[in-house]
């Protein structure tokens, strides 16, 4: 049954093809009205993960926003942040009037240091606001930074094409957005020549299969905006489904914040040991109890990392930020439960 959908589901697959990636990070950062500033160097190289590496690094990243590009967005837009006129505080957060200042600029990243390993995941956490998903986009070639620079495997990213560099990073966004079309077409999407049996070892691998199989229609239920509704958590291992049949030697995801579907989401924490043992994986999260297995954890404040380790390693420190954002973690959600308790 599936596969009598495909023809005609290909039929402007090729086009959404290339739509996904600008869709899903739209969806991921809120960058609907983000064009990429960056225009490839002369000579950049097709980057190529098998022979470069996935390896990456950043180092002494300093990164600003314009003012005049802060008009609140999505969960984020201006907040309590330092503004300064001159473009680098160089860290000391002196404070300049911003509105209606063309020349201002926002520091967000004041010199940001850290690697991934390929094939290991880490995670970044860190307040909200704290610069965790504008790193992101810096590594999508959003935005170049103001200074230092981010290594892609063996060479700065900076000598690839963009094109190139995104062709090689599955995104999994918080919010997915889904077509109206069949599940199994939406997973198929990560790669459109996959065969069905590809496709159902990716619904697995995404946890998605059993949960599939109770649809009215299996793999030819209609979901999205017109057709069955996805829970957040569901709608992101479709995502998950797509990225790991993409084979993607890079894997960018967001973390639900919903604490609705936490059950969910550690699934997908653990699930991501499926996308592949060579994928090199970033994770944005939020929840800090479904991290503790990753490789490294990165802890970002001020536009710095402030900690880095292992989750032992950064329960071990005595009065450690980790620590503490996890101790305020837990009090919030024994309050929660709580709550939860009271109205049963
Ligand atoms: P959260 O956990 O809430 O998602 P975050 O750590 O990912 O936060 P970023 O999205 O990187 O934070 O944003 C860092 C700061 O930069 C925020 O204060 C945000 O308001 C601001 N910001 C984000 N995008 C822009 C933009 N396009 N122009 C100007 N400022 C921006």
């Amino acid at each position: 049954l599936f596969q009598l959908s495909v023809p005609l589901n290909f039929i402007g697959g090729v086009y959404r093809e290339v739509q996904q990636a600008f869709i899903d990070m739209e969806a991921m950062f809120g960058l609907r009205d983000a064009r990429p500033k960056i225009v490839d160097v002369e000579g950049a190289i097709e980057y190529d993960p098998a022979t470069h590496g996935s390896s990456i690094e950043f180092d002494e990243l300093k990164f600003a926003y314009d003012v005049k590009d802060t008009t609140p967005r999505g969960k984020g837009g201006v907040r309590d942040g330092v503004v300064d006129a001159s473009g680098d505080d160089g860290g000391n957060g002196r404070t300049a009037a911003a509105a209606g200042s063309k020349a201002a600029r926002r520091p967000i990243l004041r010199g940001t240091t850290f690697s991934v390993p390929q094939g290991k995941t880490v995670a970044i956490v860190g307040t909200s606001g704290c610069g965790k998903s504008t790193l992101l986009r810096l590594l999508y070639r959003f935005y170049s930074p103001d200074s230092g620079s981010i290594r892609l495997g063996e060479n700065d990213i900076s000598a690839y094409t963009t094109r190139s560099v995104r062709r090689a990073m599955a995104v999994v966004p918080q919010d997915v957005v889904l077509f109206n079309d069949t599940i199994g077409y939406n997973i198929r999407y990560g790669d459109l020549s996959a065969t069905w049996d590809d496709v159902v070892d990716a619904s697995r691998k995404a946890r998605l299969h059993d949960l599939i199989l109770r649809l009215p229609h299996g793999y030819d239920t209609v979901v999205g905006e017109r057709g069955l509704k996805l829970s957040g958590g569901e709608k992101q291992r479709v995502s998950l489904a797509r990225a790991i049949l993409k084979r993607s030697p890079i894997l960018l995801c967001d973390e639900p914040t919903s604490s609705l579907d936490s059950h969910t989401e550690s699934e997908i924490m653990s699930n991501l040991k499926e996308v592949g043992k060579d994928t090199t994986c970033l994770i944005i999260a939020h929840r800090l109890s479904t991290i503790q297995d990753c490789d490294v954890i990165v802890v970002m404040d001020g536009g710095r990392v402030v900690e880095r380790g292992t989750h032992d390693e950064l329960m071990s420190l005595e009065g450690g930020r980790y620590r503490e954002l996890v101790a305020f973690q837990r009090s919030h959600n024994i309050e929660e439960e709580n709550t939860e308790d009271a109205t049963l």
